[in-house]
């Protein structure tokens, strides 16, 4: 037994802890959980806890269901909303075949590969996520649009506000379980918060994101609201943007800084941002998996629609933030296509992948876009080579059912299932008369 399995065992005697959850995420990025007791987790940490893989979204065919949870002991953390007596603790699993390989359809396995990808070339992938939600006064709506719980606007104070003591109680439990926080504001949207996560390497992130979504629920239901990560629930107000932030690391060093270099970004950086360009459109089912989110992308309100670069330009896809001089650390670039509902693990490893690509094959980045992308006309950005993100669910299904990138990063299994799965929810909501179209045709035909 490794030293990580006996520390999570010893915890669980001196803590008294009662259950120990083991959390994985579907392929659609759905939170799975299944609880033990004390006694059962030197058998888990040993040969694994067995499960019905062909119940789970995407894991596997009726006729090899059996699949087997092994708990990472390195992402053991007590779970604060369940309490301090008899507390509960949790950690990620990784999932295998009965016959000892690493599942195909594990999300996480999926990254883990991509990230090794990386490490052959000698990079760590460091992410932080600046991660979008709204709270609403409740859940259920029988018909009706959702409420949100204030109507404040981009880092507004609230005297009493709901938000401000939701944002409090949800930066104390990330910490308490580790996570460390930036920032945490209230966003443009009414009732719309974002709490900006401290980076961490891929796979933790990926981790973080999952816990944070579990933990901003359970926080909503304590408080006695409603929170929601769809990317975009109010028509006429911003929606969920889960915009991340990317940098390589040799080593101590950041490969994207270099001194001198146009906005301190370095050859590396600047081929690494070309990758993210090039794939955008075919990565952007994994970034983007909703029908709903593009509704995000093609509404404004700072989310992209167009792919392009830019240093200041908060309508491009892709920003070189401004950050301290000298502090070559803190070199990084920010995607900002990705909503608040992606599988943080296939989302993360569509990107780096697309960036690795950028960087194997020497991409060359195009110039810059400082104007404002949404103003110019589609012939002025025909005219500067700037295209546009998939319209709709429906196209960026095509994009990806040909991209060679985002079948070989996922793995055959992940790639059909996804695509398939895809495909269902397009198809469900085409099917659809909406309350929209009743109300523009309806009387008038
Ligand atoms: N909510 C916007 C989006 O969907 C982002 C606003 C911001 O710049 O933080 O991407
Ligand atoms: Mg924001
Ligand atoms: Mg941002």
């Amino acid at each position: 037994m490794g030293r990580q399995q006996e520390f999570v065992l010893r915890t669980v005697e001196d803590r008294d802890v009662r259950f120990i959850r083991l959390w994985f995420a579907d392929v659609l990025g759905q939170l799975k959980s299944v609880a033990i007791v004390p006694a059962e987790l030197e058998g888990a940490f040993g040969e694994g806890i067995g499960f019905d893989g062909s119940s789970v979204e995407g894991f596997a065919r009726v006729f090899e269901s059996d699949m087997v949870l092994r708990p990472d002991p390195a992402t053991f953390s007590l779970l604060p909303w369940r309490g301090e007596s008899e507390p509960t603790g949790r950690m990620f699993c990784d999932i295998y075949s009965p016959d000892g390989h690493p599942a195909a359809s594990d999300a996480r396995h999926v990254l883990k590969r991509t990230m090794d990808r990386a490490a052959e070339r000698g990079f760590t992938f460091y992410v932080h996520p600046e991660i979008e939600f709204y709270l609403f006064e409740s859940g259920d709506l029988s018909g009706r649009p959702p409420v949100p719980v204030d109507t404040a606007g981009y880092f507004d104070h609230v005297n009493g506000g709901t938000a401000n003591d939701f944002r409090r109680t949800a930066v104390q439990t990330l910490e308490a379980m580790g996570i460390s926080v930036e920032f945490s504001h209230h966003e443009a949207g009414p009732g719309q918060n974002e709490i900006d996560l401290r980076y961490a390497d891929g796979l933790t992130m990926a981790d973080n994101v999952m816990t944070f979504r579990a933990m901003v629920k359970e926080v909503a239901i304590e408080q006695g609201v409603f929170a929601s990560f769809m990317p975009k629930p109010l028509s006429d107000h911003p929606g969920n943007g889960m915009h991340t932030h990317v940098s390589l690391f040799e080593g101590e060093n950041n490969a994207f800084y270099e001194a001198g270099g146009e906005y301190q970004l370095s050859q590396t950086g600047r081929q690494f941002v070309a990758g993210l360009l090039r794939h955008a459109a075919e990565i952007s089912a994994v970034t983007n998996q909703h029908v709903n989110s593009f509704k995000r992308i093609w509404t404004g309100h700072e989310a992209p629609s167009y792919i392009c670069w830019g240093h200041r330009n908060r309508s491009a896809l892709v920003r070189v933030p401004q950050y301290k001089s000298g502090k070559s650390s803190s070199a990084r670039i920010e995607y900002r296509g990705m909503d608040s509902s992606a599988n943080p693990y296939l989302a993360y490893s569509v990107l780096l992948a697309a960036g690795l690509k950028g960087i194997e094959e020497g991409y060359e980045l195009p110039p810059e876009a400082e104007d404002d992308v949404w103003n110019l006309s589609d012939n002025e950005r025909r005219a500067m080579g700037i295209d546009s993100l998939p319209a709709s669910l429906d196209e960026a299904i095509a994009r990806m059912e040909d991209s060679e990138l985002v079948a070989e990063t996922l793995g055959e299994e992940v790639f059909d299932f996804f695509l398939r799965n895809k495909r269902e929810e397009w198809d469900g909501y085409r099917a659809q008369v909406t309350e929209y179209e009743l109300n523009r045709h309806f009387g008038p035909m």
